[in-house]
């Protein structure tokens, strides 16, 4: 097969252009066959939906060609990282549906070899001792059309820099002091090329290794050799990686032979509207209390996902449709939160709640008395089953619902009109009760008692279908309503402006005193996912007790009142 027909073939399967490379290696026998991916987080902070795509792609691949992927956690900088981190990265991956098995490394791991490389460096001439500091360095850096200037310690002698760096690691140099270069050339066109720097001194304990090192590799010594350490073939990143390939290359080729070679491969990172997705960003907004932790419901994290009751599946059938390509995008959240509602919609239990109530008096209904209307569960389920609902004299109806004077076309409850209680009778206004300041505080009705499901009435159409529940057995609950958590479109157009300055105001809104029919408060567990019916997609909230009972809204219902309408 020519070049030509590989790609042909490939895009026929449908395969991304990661597939297709890892196809076309298999196919060639590199590597002895073997495919091996890994998924590399740095544990300084909670996952986001942009490593969801990082994962779904390392993991994924692997599942699709019978190849394996690590979980390597890239602890390289013991200042930012912490345990936490770790618990929280392998909990978010596992909730994803992926798992690593046995294959858990740390870079940290790999000190020893690291630190022997760098040794064998030295000792080939490779890897010299700069005493200058980071900002001399950088001001001899050059740019990419100026070549750089050497350092004046470039030249040492081995054995003068082998004394050094071993006295760096002993810790008998501050922070700063002194770095391990790679010698390659200041007049590279790759800056990355500019005698980079390999090893710094870190004096801050490290969450593994503890006090044992007083040099720490810098990601680009650290990461290719990772990945040739634990077999790795297929090391895929995102864009921003592109022009240190080269580095990643020139060390693996230190280590490597004909046999096996590591090779990196980058696809677009994800970026979305009205949300930021760096780690800093978001440490940011948690330790200024800006939100209410790491995975507070508005947060793009994966844990903040969970909690506000995005699916797993959703998230991945997101992941999907927006694809891997080799060109930057910002992707609009409108597209995620629809894979979420489409997932809700298949799996979440129907069930009524009024967020804003107002009391109706059915006049003509017997007083004490109560009957059970029958609830499907989940009309896309064909074994969802069904729920009993109670019904008596007196319900709670959403307080927009009604409207005094309405317009043409408003199909709700207005005087002297009727609509339908979902799942029970057709009701007609009869009258209004205000307050002396003229708000209306209760609705009177009349009920045409044969108009119930199963009875003759029951097919007389109205145009409108209301959501109700039993003011006598409804549950008193809280919801809490979120919006997008930044209310900017593209939060990195404009670097000047602090992203602080971008949240919406409006993105929690806490509403008390919603009424919840009896069964929500049965079904009430964690994870569980209802759809309040005409409102939207709610599940329990972590804070949510059987006393005190708080729900978090997932998402909207978007064309709620049309799908009623047609009902
Ligand atoms: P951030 O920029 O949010 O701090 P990071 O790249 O520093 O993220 P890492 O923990 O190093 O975070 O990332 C682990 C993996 O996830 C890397 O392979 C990285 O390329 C990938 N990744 C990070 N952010 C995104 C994103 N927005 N889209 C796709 N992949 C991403
Ligand atoms: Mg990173």
């Amino acid at each position: 097969m020519t070049e030509v027909d590989k790609v042909e073939n490939n895009e026929k399967k449908g395969l991304n252009f990661v597939e297709q490379i890892v196809a076309d290696d298999l196919q060639a026998g590199k590597n002895g066959g073997r495919l091996n991916t890994r998924f590399p987080p740095e544990p300084n902070g909670y996952l986001h939906i942009g490593h969801a795509k990082a994962i779904c792609m390392d993991f994924g691949i692997a599942e699709k060609f019978g190849g394996t992927c690590n979980l390597r956690f890239d602890d390289t900088n013991p200042v930012k990282e912490d345990v936490e981190y770790v618990d929280s990265i392998r909990e978010d991956i596992h909730w994803l549906g992926f798992d690593w098995e046995d294959r858990e490394y740390y870079a940290s791991d790999y000190f020893p070899q690291l630190y022997d490389l760098a040794i064998r460096l030295i000792k080939e001439g490779k890897a010299y001792v700069d005493d200058q500091t980071s900002e001399e360095i950088a001001a001899q850096k050059g740019t990419p059309t100026t070549p750089g200037i050497e350092s004046p310690y470039r030249n040492r002698s081995v054995e003068e820099n082998l004394d050094l760096f071993q006295r760096m690691n002993a810790g008998e140099f501050e922070e700063g002091a002194r770095v391990l270069r790679a010698k390659i050339d200041m007049t590279s066109s790759n800056m990355h090329f500019r005698d980079p720097i390999m090893y710094r001194i870190i004096h801050h304990p490290h969450h593994r290794t503890g006090t044992t090192w007083k040099v720490y590799p810098m990601y680009d010594f650290a990461h290719g050799q990772s990945d040739y350490f634990e077999g790795v073939t297929h090391s895929i990143c995102t864009l921003e990686f592109v022009p240190h390939r080269p580095l990643y290359e020139y060390y693996v080729k230190e280590l490597a032979d004909e046999s096996y070679c590591p090779r990196q491969i980058e696809f677009n990172r994800l970026n979305l509207t009205y949300t930021v997705m760096s780690k800093r960003k978001l440490l940011r907004l948690v330790q200024e209390g800006l939100v209410a932790g790491w995975d507070d419901p508005r947060m793009p994290t994966i844990s903040g996902m969970r909690r506000r009751g995005y699916t797993p599946q959703s998230i991945k059938n997101f992941i999907s449709a927006i694809g891997y390509t080799k060109y930057e995008a910002l992707n609009s959240i409108s597209l995620l939160e629809h894979a979420v509602r489409e997932d809700l919609n298949k799996i979440s239990t129907r069930a009524m709640a009024v967020i804003d109530p107002i009391k109706v008096v059915i006049t003509n209904y017997p007083e004490g008395q109560t009957e059970m209307v029958e609830m499907e569960n989940n009309p896309e389920d064909p074994n969802g089953g069904t729920h009993q609902m109670p019904f008596c004299r007196e319900i709670y109806i959403e307080r927009e619902d009604f409207m005094e004077n309405p317009p043409k076309k408003f199909f709700r409850l207005a005087p002297e009109g009727e609509v339908r209680l979902k799942g029970a009778y057709i009701v007609k206004c009869t009258d209004v009760v205000k307050d002396s300041e003229g708000n209306i505080v209760e609705i009177h009705c009349t009920y045409d008692p044969d108009t119930r499901s199963g009875l003759p009435g029951s097919a007389r159409k109205v145009k409108g279908t209301l959501h109700w529940v039993s003011a006598q057995h409804a549950i008193d609950a809280t919801v809490r309503l979120y919006d997008r958590l930044f209310e900017v479109e593209n939060t990195s157009e404009d670097p000047d402006r602090d992203f602080r300055e971008m949240l919406n105001p409006n993105s929690l809104k806490v509403v008390e005193g919603v009424k919840v029919e009896p069964f929500i408060a049965e079904c009430a567990t964690k994870g569980h996912k209802f759809q309040f019916q005409r409102i939207g997609y709610f599940t329990p909230d972590y804070d949510s007790t059987p006393e005190k009972l708080i729900f978090n809204r997932t998402i909207a219902l978007k064309d709620s009142w049309e799908k009623a309408q047609k009902k």
